[in-house]
């Protein structure tokens, strides 16, 4: 198998003239041209010759080069049809990689996992488009797509809060979740230079390896995201008043009370206090 040969300026924009190729904005298009992040985030992944890897959103092919070098399979998910062509001649010394032209919202990844991995938990590699972070992640946490891990490329402040706890301003919805199901550990800060074209903020790698149990109980997770969702859909709103207006929920506000008393928390408490813990318990408090 060739050794990854993109990865740097020069060869990035040989191929790009090669094809003629025209960024799309839309497809949030930042191409990795730095080899040491790439080994980064390779090294930060934990990839062995047993693994079968998901790429979402391949580019021209950059890091599946280092990843069909790494790893058993790897399938690549690429939205972009102009791709194609570039992603075939650039692997095409790889015959371990399988891509396929198709959003990734779309791709059923549990059967993939089923197929190409016997059902076993699989890794999750990318530098995301930035525009559908949030829902990818959440994505495959919630439809309980078996997965291991998942090491990927995100803005820097979306980096922040997945892995910050209460108290601070980066507190919210997807921190709960992403700690819910995962441990999240920043790997590194990769600055704007590192792609082409430079995107306007920063970035990082983060890697979050998913539990092999949830860390707090709970007798109802779709009730407790809808209670998390709630909270901080009006963060400046008590903890009552912010569960009692939301459309997804249908407690009084006497039977919220009560549960907020029965858990020990103030009258006045605002969501972004509540820890996953609490919000553990005050599920389990409305269920009874
Ligand atoms: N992995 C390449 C690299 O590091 O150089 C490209 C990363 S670039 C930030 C994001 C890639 O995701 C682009 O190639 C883009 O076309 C693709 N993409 C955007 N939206 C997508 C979607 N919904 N499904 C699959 N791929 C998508």
């Amino acid at each position: 198998m060739t050794a990854p040969y993109l990865g740097n300026p020069k060869r990035t924009i040989e191929v790009l003239q090669k094809y003629e190729f025209v960024f799309q904005k839309k497809f949030g298009q930042n191409f990795l041209i730095d080899t040491h992040v790439l080994d980064k985030i390779i090294n930060a992944a934990e990839i062995t010759k047993e693994d079968f890897v998901l790429e979402i959103g391949p580019g021209i092919g950059t890091m599946t080069q280092y990843l069909a070098c790494a790893a058993r399979e790897v399938y690549a998910v690429e939205i972009d049809k102009a791709l194609i062509p570039i992603l075939e001649d650039t692997l095409q010394d790889y015959d371990n990689v399988t891509v396929l032209n198709e959003d990734i919202l779309k791709v059923d990844i549990r059967k993939l996992a089923e197929e190409h991995n016997q059902g076993k938990p699989i890794k999750v590699v990318a530098n995301l488009p930035y525009y559908i972070t949030t829902p990818i992640i959440m994505g495959l946490f919630e439809e309980h797509v078996p997965i291991e891990s998942i090491t990927v490329m995100v803005q820097k402040e979306v980096a922040d809060r997945m892995q910050v706890g209460p108290g601070t301003k980066d507190y919210g919805a997807l921190s709960l979740a992403v700690q819910y199901y995962a441990e999240p550990y920043i790997v590194a800060n990769v600055p704007p230079n590192c792609f082409m074209p430079r995107p306007k903020v920063g970035s990082a790698v983060i890697r979050l390896t998913r539990h092999k149990e949830a860390p707090v109980k709970t007798v109802d997770e779709k009730l407790m995201f809808r209670l998390i969702r709630a909270s901080f859909n009006q963060r400046r709103k008590t903890l009552v008043n912010s569960l009692k207006n939301s459309p997804e929920l249908s407690f009084s506000k006497e039977e919220i009370q009560a549960a907020i008393a029965a858990c020990g928390f103030s009258e006045g408490v605002r969501g972004e206090a509540l820890t996953l813990a609490d919000f553990a318990a005050l599920t389990n408090e409305l269920k009874k």
